[in-house]
């Protein structure tokens, strides 16, 4: 375990700019007091596996300066075992809770646990008796599990990923995590569909964002990164990006996500291939920006880089038209900063964003685009779906076809963009009354006095 070191001030920029937070804040001061009482002065532990990269990573920074600064101890610890096979079994759990079978999984399990074990004794030596314990997601569940077996603490488990179908192969991977759950009082899940069967009492937050984190905020002047690792494909062979400045100068679509075969981005490609091939010459100036983690980066996703590799394949095979307007970000995950600034801006200047995952339990870079007033096309997928109304504040597609549907929004994306803007307005005033991280503090707080009181 690492522990990650949270400092900040996030409160007075929703108090300085009240007049969009103001019936939110009467309520987060007033079930604070409430909260305080009951939870008095114990340590509020989150943990997870990452701290950079990934929806989970992305939200606790803000979410643990905003209970500090009303009064709670808040600390975040990271579970990273050495162990490669670790986060190869974590990511095939992943893969098969969203119904996507993985051979292998049986004979991942005993590392998964192995290195859980180890993981216990840690925690035995960092937690103290009082502290209150909130695990995110299955990689550090079982390690605190078998902790909190020896010693019972308050806990709760937030299971970030979800899927609104009950199958054979889902079924089985709750049976596997359930075992392991008697030692929570409260589950907390992103949708209610999602739920699965436990005797555990299940609270529902959605996923939230911070206005104010240094990737949702508004970004002026010329940008100072650099894309260190990124490939476009001008010409026969692949070669570095052009500066980020002058992608931000251009006009372009953009998707965010890790490289994740779920995450849908070889339709994104397709969709863009058919665009270009249909369009007319307005769609020439529009490039397709495709941005994740530097697959040589991320420890807990082993299956990154082959799926990076998957989609510069998928791009060298387009025509050297299509090819030459396709860019492949990858970002640095050892600069928060960096990432931060990095994402933020393409978000920013993003002529449309797109998001076709196939499953999606949480969907946040949906919400950051919603928030940044942007025009938004998504899939049908469950996490998706929730958050775009189709018409209202973007577009949501369905399958079949997905690839020629989102073709057909590129263009006219390019060549009607006025028809979108109203939508992209009442997305963002949607997403600051409800998917900001102040709205969802007080869930938080019942869901930590349930689990005080059981
Ligand atoms: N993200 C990032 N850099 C990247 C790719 C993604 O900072 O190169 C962030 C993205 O902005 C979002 C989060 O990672 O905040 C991804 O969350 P999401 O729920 O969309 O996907 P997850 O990775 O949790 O499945």
């Amino acid at each position: 375990f690492d522990e990650v070191l949270v400092e900040g001030s996030v409160l007075a920029h929703y108090v300085a700019e009240r007049n969009h937070y103001d019936e939110l804040l009467d309520e987060l001061f007033r079930s604070s007091g409430e909260a305080r009482n009951m939870i008095g002065s114990r340590c509020i532990w989150h943990i997870n596996s990452t701290a950079f990269g990934g929806g989970v990573a992305e939200m606790l920074p803000h979410h643990i300066c905003l209970l500090r600064e009303l009064g709670f101890d808040v600390r975040w610890l990271i579970f990273k075992p050495k162990e490669e096979q670790f986060f190869q079994f974590t990511k095939a759990l992943h893969n098969s809770l969203h119904d996507v079978k993985v051979a292998g999984l049986n004979d991942l399990l005993p590392h998964y646990l192995e290195a859980s074990e180890k993981g216990a004794a840690e925690l035995d030596r960092i937690i103290r008796p009082d502290d209150f314990v909130v695990i995110h997601d299955p990689q550090p569940l079982v390690a605190a599990a078998k902790f909190l077996e020896s010693y019972p603490h308050p806990a709760i488990w937030r299971c970030h990923i979800g899927y609104p179908k009950r199958t054979p192969t889902v079924d089985e991977i709750w049976g596997l995590l359930g075992e392991h759950l008697h030692q929570f009082q409260r589950i907390i899940l992103s949708a209610k569909e999602y739920a699965f069967d436990t005797d555990v009492p299940i609270d529902i937050i959605p996923p939230s964002i911070s206005p104010f984190s240094s990737k949702n905020r508004n970004y002026e002047g010329p940008a100072g990164q650099t894309l260190d690792h990124s490939v476009s494909f001008n010409g026969q062979e692949f070669e570095p990006t052009p500066s980020l400045q002058d992608i931000l100068g251009s006009r372009y679509f953009l998707h965010v996500s890790r490289w994740d075969g779920l995450k849908g981005i070889d339709r994104i490609i397709a969709a863009y291939d058919r665009f270009v091939k249909s369009a007319l010459a307005e769609a020439y100036d529009t490039r397709l920006v495709i941005a994740g983690p530097d697959p040589l980066d991320v420890a807990d996703d082993p299956e990154g880089r082959e799926y990076f590799e998957e989609c510069v394949l998928l791009c060298t095979q387009l025509s050297k038209e299509v090819r030459r307007r396709v860019y492949l970000v990858c970002i640095s995950m050892k600069d928060h900063d960096a990432n931060a600034e990095i994402v933020g801006r393409l978000q920013q200047n993003a002529h449309g964003v797109f998001a076709l995952s196939r499953e999606e339990g949480f969907g946040l870079t949906a919400t950051e685009a919603l928030f940044r007033g942007k025009p938004v096309v998504v899939s049908s997928a469950f996490g998706l779906k929730r958050q775009v109304v189709n018409g209202l504040n973007g577009v949501v597609l369905h399958e079949p076809d997905i690839e020629d549907k989102a073709a057909e929004m590129m263009h006219h994306l390019a060549v009607g963009y006025s028809d979108f803007e109203k939508m992209a307005r009442t997305a963002r005033e949607r997403c600051l009354r409800s998917n900001t991280q102040i709205s969802q503090i007080p869930k938080w707080y019942h869901s930590m006095q349930s689990a005080l009181s059981s």
